[in-house]
Parts: structure tokens; sequence; C-alpha cells
């Protein structure tokens, strides 16, 4: 493909970069030799750099964002048009496109009735946080105001968000953190805690959740907190058995069941929502990322009408309501984009494509086991794939960090981005991660999969 964009001076936007930017989630050391990479246009599932190399993006910006693909202009143009027409009203204010998105998205999450509108996954968490610890000082005055939180699941970046993560690079030197956050095993069978498999073991690692919260105290306990396939900490979807076990302890204890769906929400799985694979009704759900595939910054926290209801029932008491706002939750271009992207979804069948696609990277890479003995697992929902690996299939030993970030370079010198989960238990930063956009065709996912077939050929000989 030719490169579809021309950059005036691309040496002086680089040593801009180089000079003023402060990169996310990286050491800088290596850019005072090395140019940063500077993403310069995008098209369906493919960017072009800064120097005109076309890449596959198998990662979805990055960050599993860009749900629908770039380039659409339709969402480009809805978004224009609101921002001409009304681009900001805050506070007590709604808006047209917040009202419409609102019961677009209700209607896909049935049993749920309200969208609280914020701007990132972090600040969403912090909502679903606080309601939780009011309903807490409501009902209980104030000690059922533990939030549980899993081993491996990280949920934002602020100082609370970080107090419920289970990733200890994350978390370390950030301390010290919010009180009442408390850790659950997480449920990695590949990496098993018990000796058990499949159901058992999905209902044995959530009894541990409920030994957890005997431990604690049950009346000292509000809410939980879950990834539906955790993220970050290793793309790990839960065995069998384990969510309904969940939400059978949650309901026990009357304890808030909080779904973080910023990666997972809004298709990347191969439904609307993660939660939908399992067949259980959380009572907040929370979702950023894939919202308007990062046309615009929006997050929401949508909860049922009978946590809304707890904070309207007594108008007489001054503080019986939600005392929160975010600003720029405020910015009609989130829910503007958030709809046409919904839209999107809709009308190209995505959520199949998702799951056929999905399917087919599952199917390419334990083929790929039988090549590389390097892969020590498979696993994924829908377009949200990972390959963890291992130094030595028989021990489990994960592959050290330098060979991971190896195949990863060896795939993007092929022109296309994966990612690696991070250290978030040290020493296991070793899953490939993919999860390109919900267009993916058999072609693009070839490609991709051929990619790493290759990089592990190169790392590992
Ligand atoms: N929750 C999950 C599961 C995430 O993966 C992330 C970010 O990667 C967040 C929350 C935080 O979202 P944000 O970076 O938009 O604050």
């Amino acid at each position: 493909m030719t490169v579809p964009f021309q950059v005036n001076d691309p040496r002086a936007v680089i040593e801009a970069d180089r000079a003023h930017v402060w990169h996310h989630l990286v050491q800088h050391k290596p850019f005072e030799t090395v140019d940063p990479r500077i993403i310069v246009e995008g098209k369906g599932l493919r960017v072009w750099d800064i120097t005109g190399k076309e890449h596959i993006d198998a990662v979805s910006g990055g960050v599993w964002t860009v749900n629908v693909g770039y380039g659409r202009e339709r969402i480009a143009d809805v978004v224009r048009d609101q921002l001409v027409k009304l681009n900001f009203f805050a506070g007590a204010s709604g808006s047209i496109p917040g009202a419409r998105f609102a019961e677009a998205l209700i209607d896909k999450m049935p049993g749920m009735s309200r969208v609280y509108y914020a701007n990132s996954g972090s600040e969403a968490n912090e909502k679903g946080y606080k309601m939780i610890r009011q309903i807490a000082h409501k009902r209980y005055g104030g000690k059922k105001h533990k939030i549980l939180f899993r081993e491996r699941d990280y949920h934002g970046t602020t100082i609370s968000a970080l107090s419920s993560g289970g990733q200890q690079e994350r978390n370390a030197q950030y301390g010290p953190f919010t009180p009442g956050f408390v850790e659950v095993p997480h449920c990695l069978e590949y990496r098993a805690q018990w000796d058990l498999s499949g159901e058992a073991y999905g209902e044995r690692a959530a009894d541990a959740i409920e030994e957890v919260i005997l431990r604690e105290g049950a009346d000292t306990v509000g809410g939980i907190v879950l990834e539906p396939v955790t993220a970050g900490g290793g793309v790990i979807p839960a065995p069998e058995g384990y969510w309904q076990r969940v939400q059978e302890i949650c309901r026990k204890y009357d304890i808030l069941l909080m779904i973080d769906e910023v990666v997972c929400g809004v298709g990347r799985t191969g439904t609307w929502f993660g939660y939908q694979n399992y067949g259980i009704q959380p009572d907040i759900v929370t979702m950023a990322k894939g919202v308007a595939s990062g046309y615009a910054a929006i997050s929401c926290c949508v909860t049922t009408e009978a946590v809304f209801d707890m904070f309207k029932d007594d108008a007489d008491d001054p503080l019986n309501y939600f005392r929160d706002i975010s600003t720029f939750g405020g910015c009609a271009a989130g829910p503007a984009a958030a709809l046409e992207n919904m839209a999107i979804i809709e009308e190209e069948g995505l959520l199949e494509n998702t799951n056929a696609m999905g399917a087919r990277v599952i199917d390419n890479l334990h083929a790929l086991m039988d090549k590389h003995a390097v892969i020590g697992d498979v696993r994924g929902k829908g377009l949200f794939c990972g390959a963890e690996l291992v130094a030595d299939r028989a021990t489990k030993e994960p592959l050290d960090e330098k060979r991971v970030q190896a195949v990863v370079g060896e795939c993007m010198k092929q022109g296309v981005i994966i990612g690696a989960t991070n250290r978030s238990v040290p020493g296991y930063n070793n899953t490939l991660c993919l999860s390109p956009a919900l267009i993916a065709t058999p072609d693009d996912i070839d490609q991709i999969t051929d990619a790493i077939d290759k990089a592990l050929t190169t790392v590992m000989s």
C-alpha cells in the first residue's frame, strides 16, 4: 500500500517529541539514541508511522481501544456536527447525545438502568467505588465499606484505582494506598493454585473469594470489582463454574458485584459485554476504551435501578444524592461518537465477526503450539487472545522478559504490532496479546499469526 500522507519536516516533529513529550508507561533512556515511534495515520486495521512504514495493528491502538478500526469518517462527522452545535455543558444538565446513547446502551444491557458519564476507565471505576462506599454509609453506618479486588486484575491508574490493583509492578512506590481494598486470588487455571481442573477449578477459585469475605467479616465487605477477562495481567478468562459461584457468593453476603468492562466492553469478547458470556447480572458495570473506539474520550459507570434508587429515595436527607461530578463527562462529543460506534458494530455484524475471527486466532495459535514448544498456553474470548510463553513446558517456567520483548520486536520489524502483558506478577510478563479491531478479516488474522510464527523461530533459534 502507498503511504497515504506526507509530513512536513518529520525530523522536527521527532525532535519536538523527544525534547518535550513524556510518553506513557515507558522508560525514556532509550529515546536518547532511538527515535520515538510517532503514528501519523490509520485506516481500517492499518497504521502508518512518521517514517512512512505501514503496520498491521493487532492491539487496537496499543491498549484494546479502536474496536471499529481507524478512519471512520461517519464517527468524525457526527462528532464535528455535535461540537459545532453544542460542545459542552456539564453539571446537572443533560444533552441530546447523552440521552440517546444512554438509551441505546441500556438496551444492550438487560437488567441495567442508569448511565453515569465520565472520561477514563480509572475515573469510571472511582465512581463505582464511591457508590459502594456511599451505600455502605447509608445502609450500614459505614461498616460494610471494604471492596475486594483480584490478584492480577487492573482497574486504573489513580491512587484509589491502584489500591484495587492486583499488579505489583504498577503499584510499587505509589503507596501508601487508600484503605479498605482487599485482594482475592486469581483464577488462572494454567498456573493452578488448587489441584483441580475445569468447572471444579472455577468453583474453587470463587470459593477462595468467600474465604476472604469470611476472614474479613461479611458485614465489612460492600463490593467486589472484577475484570470479565483479566487483560494486562495475563489475558485470563475464568474457567466454567467461576462466575455463577461468584454471583451466588455476592448475593449470599449482600455484596455489590461491580464488573470492570473497560477492556472487554462493547464487543471485544464477541458479546456486547464480557459478563454476558457468563449469564450473570452485575450491580455496577464500568466501561471506557471501546465505547467510542478512541474517537472521543468517554467512559461510563452503569448501575441497576436498585443501586440508583439508593441515591434518591430520601430527598429530605441533604447527603442522599451522588455528590460527584466529572467536568468532561459533560462533553457531548463522547456519547455522539459512542452512539455511532455502536451503530457500526450492529450494522456491520461485528459481534459475529469477532467470534469467528477470535476462533481463528485461537486455532492458529494452537497450530503454532505444535511447532513452538515455547508456547505454553493459548487462551482468550472473542478478539481478546493471549499466548503465554514458557522456557519449559513441563515446569511452566515463564520465558524471560528480554526474549518476550524480542518476539514483539521481531513482529514489529515485519510490520505487525502485537502486545505483551505487563509485569503484573514479577517474572510473569510473558503473555503475547492479540486484540485487533473487530473488523479483522481471515487474511489479517493469518498475517498476524504468521508474523508470530516467524518471530518465534528467529528469537528461539
Ligand atoms: N480497567 C481496565 C481493565 C484497564 O485495562 C484499564 C486500562 O488499561 C483501566 C481500567 C483504566 O483505564 P484508563 O487508562 O482509561 O483510566
